[in-house]
């Protein structure tokens, strides 16, 4: 049998003789780009060559690239599991063809690597070609169907509509028709029963699409409309897992060499068995796909810096780990952390194509493993919520705004509400759930959406310079612009320059700021710079008036060098946490800001003051050393890395690369630096604190921000002197001070005490004998606590006490009640009662036990009548 790592390879090898260039899979988890989450498809890294935003140095590639399809146009999260041929991330094989070679070369090839290397028989294969669509004006794809008649028989080519037969990424963008290519892999004995011609695209498990070759011509408008391409690519896709089930003779995704060594894993975990659908274990079988599945792109994503969230792609990954947690606890009888245990088995069997399991592996152990705690205990609450929800149910049927709450604010998933009050015989308002799920969409929709119109092109321009490094100034002609109409900001702007010395937004470090200055010297405000698909995008409020015009485009200098200082700061504490905590330390978030630097980072333990004081002191000394920047633009990848610089996961470089050293601190970054680190002045952390298990954060200020600081803390310091009435040694003085303090509170309780002695003397011969009682009724001015005392030592004195002290205190009144214990029982008093009663007096309320009680209200006027009225009890 085949071994799934040799089928990869040959894929590539294949396309490597066809004169195509290997290059990596790009992270899974996009970042800088607005448009996309997750890669969905192996054509994302290539989209600005399909846009002509860039040209391509090879024009024909190859790869396999991971894929995540659990978001946006692309979503099969749900499928996953239920069916054995869809998964959440998976690996896509392709071969690209950037304006090269078009629909014959990709045809023919596809056929002779599938019939003549794979030697997959041709009696199961099946081909599809576009239909055309009358509504885009485009008509049946006739070039395709004329290639594939020479090697396919024309019973075995099928036409497709728009829906399978147009490729599209998204709303927008690069798209064409394709040709599928799919696989009949039933029995014999059910391929005479129905022709596999009919089971097409029909959603039949074992009659699946292997591969789907894009002819890209033409790209999407904002208004719907098709617009052709300047050059026409080939992009195809191929799942590798799909492959692999074909060519290793099994039915399912599962079996295959990608799947089983996880799935016996779970099995010997769990104590369950894969395999048993057909008698009772279907349910049992949907979830140990959901946990194999799922693993994997948790892990994956985790590795390429995506860690679980409450927000954004961080919160999609914590849901898929969530559906894998819900499906182990419910259908695996896992109530404690087990996926986590998976990562091993993963890494070992991944690693040679995909290191960045293996070398993070604590990591992502680490982080799944605290996910999947904090998860089963939200599931127990919930399940102690839902038993509260059916408490107070009047009826059979649960509200559906009652499920929403507990989805909504307490995570707890709705299948698993619906399948709990099944069994306890109750019913779930779908319908409702459903409705409450809509508005909560529809807000957040109506809340983030952004319209994107077409872009405007004045000239055409392919290659944009970024001349930021050098400059801050500079004249620029407009190239492109485009109208963004969001709800939060309004009717926008974005402007695309010939050249630019405005920084996007990327590795960290925020978009610059700035202006352009028109030739009659209007201003329009440059309020930030983004990068997408290559192109660098300034965002601004309005438009020049007259868009042939030559700009003076300035960047906001203040702000571009606070965060320049921010941004080498952050280079420095890489190196002195990798110095002073261990090598272990890898970047794994980074903002850098004007105002300040955020620096996420796996580690295992909280960082001590000790250490961080450390980690402060080896950045002051090296900014202290002045060292200069020493920059190498556009060097080979490998030679950078063999001089010892840092790369990060999840990052993706090209060929060329940029390094930054200061020092013995070098990295691969596009930001932007000071020139000596004596410009970032001096370097203070802020905090430290935990973003994940395993992951500290440390933030921190230099340069302004940190004179800021100091001319702050200094200003407070003369204020205390000031005070202190400019002592020579303002700490001693402090300490005097607190020293005077303890001294007199002493003093204070000791005449408190001789007071309540003295007051106590009073008392007693205050004291009246009323139907053999000790009664007292009287005003005290004491506190709550020495009145306690007191009442409690004439208790000790005296049998048969009945007394009511009243106290009076800031506009307050206070009544206290203490009755013998004896005489509390034999008489049935109670002080808990009188002083309810006598509260209401003073307009307030108390309570207590039958021998002591306290009331306290706003009414010290009530006071005298209350006193008055105390005697009424022991008439
Ligand atoms: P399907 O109709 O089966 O969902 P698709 O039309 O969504 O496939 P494409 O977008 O054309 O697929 O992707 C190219 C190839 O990637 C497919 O031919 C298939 O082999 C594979 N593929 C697509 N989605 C998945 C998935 N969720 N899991 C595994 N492989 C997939
Ligand atoms: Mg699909």
């Amino acid at each position: 049998m085949a071994k799934s790592q040799d089928i990869r390879a040959k894929f590539l090898e294949f396309f490597e003789k066809k004169q195509h260039e290997i290059v990596p899979s790009a992270p899974m988890v996009i970042k800088n780009d607005p448009t996309l989450m997750f890669t969905n498809a192996g054509m994302n890294q290539f989209k600005e060559y399909f846009l002509g935003n860039t040209a391509p140095k090879n024009t024909r590639v190859t790869d396999t690239q991971k894929c995540l399809r659990v978001s946006g146009k692309h979503n099969d999260l749900e499928e996953v599991g239920m069916d054995t041929y869809h998964h959440t991330m998976f690996e896509m094989l392709g071969n690209w063809s950037f304006g090269d070679y078009f629909k014959k070369e990709a045809i023919e090839w596809a056929w002779e690597l599938l019939t003549e290397v794979y030697k997959i028989d041709k009696d199961i294969l099946y081909v599809t070609v576009f239909e055309g669509a009358d509504d885009d004006g485009l008509e049946m794809d006739n070039d395709a169907y004329n290639f594939w008649k020479k090697i396919v028989p024309e019973e075995r080519i099928i036409m497709g509509n728009k829906k399978d037969n147009f490729w599209e990424m998204g709303d927008q963008g690069p798209c064409g028709p394709s040709s599928e290519i799919h696989v009949d892999i039933r029995p014999p004995e059910e391929k005479t029963k129905i022709p596999g011609r009919n089971l097409v695209n029909q959603d039949h498990p074992q009659v699946v699409e292997i591969w789907n070759l894009v002819f890209i011509e033409f790209n999407r408008k904002a208004n719907g409309t098709l617009e052709k391409l300047p050059a026409r690519h080939v992009d195809t896709g191929m799942g590798f897992e799909r492959l692999c089930m074909v060519l290793q003779g099994v039915t399912s995704n599962y079996d295959t060499d990608v799947f089983t060594p996880l799935i016996r894993e779970i099995e010997t975990i769990t104590n369950s068995k894969y395999g048993n659908a057909d008698t009772d274990g279907e349910k049992t079988d949907i979830a140990i796909r959901v946990v194999a599945d799922h693993v994997r792109a948790v892990a994956f994503a985790i590795a390429d810096g995506q860690l679980p969230s409450n927000t954004g792609a961080g919160y999609v990954i914590r849901r898929i780990l969530r559906r894998a947690i819900r499906y182990g606890f419910t259908f695996l009888n896992q109530k404690e952390p087990f996926i986590f245990k998976l990562v091993d088995t993963l890494s070992k069997q991944m690693h040679e194509f995909f290191p960045e399991i293996k070398s993070q592996k604590n990591l992502v152990v680490n982080v799944i493993k605290e996910e999947e705690h904090s998860f089963l205990r939200t599931l127990e609450q919930g399940l102690l919520l839902l038993e509260n929800v059916i408490a107070g149910t009047n009826g059979k049927v649960v509200s559906g705004a009652k499920a929403f709450e507990l989805y909504d604010t307490y995570g707890f998933p709705i299948d698993l509400t619906a399948l709990i009050l099944r069994e306890r015989g109750f019913q779930l308002d779908e319908k409702g759930f459903e409705a409450e799920l809509q508005k909560q969409k529809e807000r957040s929709r109506a809340a983030t959406k952004v319209e994107t119109g077409d872009w405007h092109i004045i000239t055409d321009d392919l290659e944009e310079e970024f001349v930021g490094y050098d400059t801050l100034e500079t004249n620029v002609k407009l190239t492109r612009y485009r109208i963004v109409e969001s709800k939060k900001e309004g009717e926008m702007y974005q402007l695309v320059f010939n050249l630019t010395p405005f920084y996007p937004e990327g590795g960290g470090q925020v978009g610059d700021k700035g202006y352009l200055e028109t030739p009659n010297g209007d201003v329009i405000y440059i309020l930030d710079t983004k990068k997408e698909n290559n192109v660098i995008i300034h965002l601004a409020k309005g438009l020049p008036k007259n868009i042939n015009d030559t700009f003076k485009a300035v960047v906001d200098q203040k702000q571009r060098k606070r965060t320049a200082s921010n941004h080498t700061a952050t280079h420095l504490l890489h190196q002195a946490l990798r110095t002073i905590l261990g090598t272990h330390v890898e970047q794994k978030g980074s903002m850098v800001h004007s105002s300040y630097l955020r620096f996420d980072f796996s580690h295992f333990s909280k960082v001590s003051d000790e250490e961080l004081k450390q980690v402060e002191d080896f950045v002051n000394a090296r900014i202290r050393e002045q060292l200069p920047l020493e920059e190498k633009r556009g060097i080979p990848y490998r030679q950078a890395l063999d001089e010892g610089a840092i790369a990060l996961f999840g990052e993706k470089y090209g060929d060329a690369v940029r390094a930054i050293k200061f020092g013995e601190s070098m990295e691969l970054c596009g930001g932007t630096h000071v020139q000596n680190t004596a410009d970032i002045w001096h370097f203070i952390i802020t905090s430290e604190s935990a973003v994940a298990a395993g992951v500290r954060r440390i933030e921190a200020i230099t340069s302004d921000a940190a004179k800021d600081y100091f001319a702050s803390q200094t200003e407070a310091f003369n204020e205390v002197k000031s005070i202190l009435k400019n002592p020579k040694d303002p700490v001693k003085a402090v300490v005097s001070i607190q020293e005077e303090n303890t001294a007199l509170k002493k003093q204070i309780e000791g005449l408190l005490k001789d007071k309540a002695r003295n007051l106590k003397g009073e008392l007693k011969n205050k004291l009246e004998q009323v139907n053999n009682i000790n009664f007292l009724a009287t005003k005290v001015d004491l506190d709550a606590a020495s009145i306690k005392d007191l009442a409690f030592e004439l208790g000790n004195e005296y049998k048969n006490l009945f007394a009511l002290f009243a106290a009076e205190n800031e506009g307050k009144a206070m009544l206290t009640c203490y009755i013998s214990k004896e005489l509390a029982n034999e008489k049935g008093y109670n002080a808990g009662q009188v002083v309810r009663e006598l509260g209401k007096l003073i307009h307030g309320g108390g309570g207590g036990q039958p021998f002591f009680a306290t009331a306290g209200g706003k009414n010290p006027g009530g006071i005298s009548q209350a006193l008055e009225k105390a005697k009424d009890y022991i008439l």
